[in-house]
């Protein structure tokens, strides 16, 4: 089951910015589903 787990985000092409649509870099992974512009927002 792990191994599909890896296998899934693998084989996911770009994260999207789940507010704007935007491609979010991977280095953003971390702060989850919203691109700087939408973070900066959340963060007022
Ligand atoms: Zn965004």
């Amino acid at each position: 089951m792990l191994q599909n787990v890896l296998e899934f985000f693998r084989s996911l092409p770009k994260k999207e910015c789940q507010s704007c649509g935007k491609t979010i870099d991977e280095q953003h992974e971390c702060y989850g589903n919203t691109c700087d512009d939408c973070l900066q927002v959340y963060k007022g």
